[in-house]
């Protein structure tokens, strides 16, 4: 995997344990005043003054979440710290530090963990976030990895998946089914590549939708843009698993309804005609796909004048009473019920 590319392959064992954690982590500065102490005592020290903690941790496994043959290490870093940071910003808070812990088998040299930590580096640097901790052992087979994200918000500023009213509008951020859209891709190269080896892809006129994929950008310019413009969503979920999945747990944690109109979702051109190509439908890809890392949340009608014409968010729709169920209206007006995979074909 790595060997053919990289000449150099120095032996985890040949560092111990201690000198690799010293090795990996020597690049990261402090750069959050919340972090009193970070990486190197037993536990991590933070302080957070009168603002509320957040955590959420995230659990990752070769061959369950991600695929080394066409996934770079230094993608694969950056990536797992993206999920995390996303669940924090979902909060409406703003991420701080992060702990990434490591299972590692004999197969992966020392340049394998540089190159991962590289991904995770870039991404602390580009969210403003500290590494403070983690746990590094080895594993029988394969690469694990965890990381634990937290965050801090003042009290009146956190948002839940709870707090969604009826005639409340639903909001998306960016646009969807591109993730989704950038893993047939690479799935459609890599069978290819297992056939002939020689074949070297060609990747460019999918650009957008590879990068969606393998280098998502959790969306904390929208958590200040929402400070800027004084909105105050009333609920709010990231899109790891597919808008209608989202929405229903959006619903059913709020106790509401919604209507989701079709020709409201934003779909980026790539991804349109990449459904083309794959012989797949764009709404049902942005529906169901997954690993957008986009926010979805609600606004009271109110402050709609508020958001109107950004071209980051997109009003999808509103929520209704509880008993109107959770619907999508099609192109042609018709009313189809939200299911977890997107629509259910057969009502
Ligand atoms: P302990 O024996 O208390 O578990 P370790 O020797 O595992 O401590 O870790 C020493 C320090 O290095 C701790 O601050 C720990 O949080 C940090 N650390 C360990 N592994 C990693 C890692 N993979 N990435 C970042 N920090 C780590
Ligand atoms: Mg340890």
């Amino acid at each position: 995997m790595l060997d053919d590319k990289n000449p150099t392959r120095t032996d985890l064992s040949e560092l111990g344990e201690f000198a690799l954690i010293d090795h990996l982590t020597r690049d990261f500065p402090i750069l959050n005043k919340s972090t009193v102490v970070g990486i190197g005592d037993d536990a991590a020290v933070l302080d957070f003054g009168d603002a509320q903690t957040l955590i959420t941790t995230d659990l990752l496994i070769e061959g369950v979440h991600f695929n080394l043959s066409y996934t770079p290490l230094k993608h694969l870093g950056y990536k797992a710290v993206m999920v995390n940071l996303s669940d924090i910003y979902a909060m409406n808070a703003i991420a701080t530090q992060i702990t990434v812990s490591l299972a590692v088998s004999n197969r992966f040299p020392l340049e394998a963990l540089e190159e991962l930590y590289e991904g995770i580096a870039l991404a602390c640097k580009i969210y403003g976030v500290d590494l403070v901790g983690g746990d590094t052992t080895s594993s029988n087979k394969g690469l694990l990895l965890s990381i634990t994200a937290i965050g801090a918000a003042k009290k009146d500023k956190i948002v839940m998946r709870s707090g969604a009213k009826p005639n409340d509008l639903l909001v998306v951020t960016g646009d969807l089914g591109g993730a989704y859209m950038g893993l047939q891709v690479l799935e459609r190269e890599n069978e290819v590549f297992k056939v002939n080896p020689q074949n070297q892809p060609d990747l460019a006129s999918y650009t957008y939708l590879v990068e969606r994929q393998l280098k998502p950008e959790a969306r904390k310019d929208i958590i200040e843009l929402l400070e800027k413009l004084e909105v105050q969503p009333t609920s709010m979920i990231d899109i790891s698993d597919g808008l209608s999945s989202e929405i229903l747990h959006l619903c059913q944690n709020s106790d509401v309804g919604c209507n989701l109109y079709e020709d409201k979702i934003p779909l980026d051109p790539t991804v349109i005609s990449a459904c083309e190509e794959f012989r797949l439908d764009s709404t049902l890809v942005a529906l169901s796909g997954g690993e957008d890392y986009e926010l979805l949340f609600t606004i009271d009608q109110k402050e709609f004048l508020k958001i109107k014409g950004n071209p980051n968010l997109t009003v999808l729709g509103h929520i209704t009473d509880k008993n109107e169920g959770t619907h999508l209206i099609s192109r042609n007006n018709s009313k189809i019920p939200l299911t977890a995979q997107g629509w259910n074909a057969f009502t």
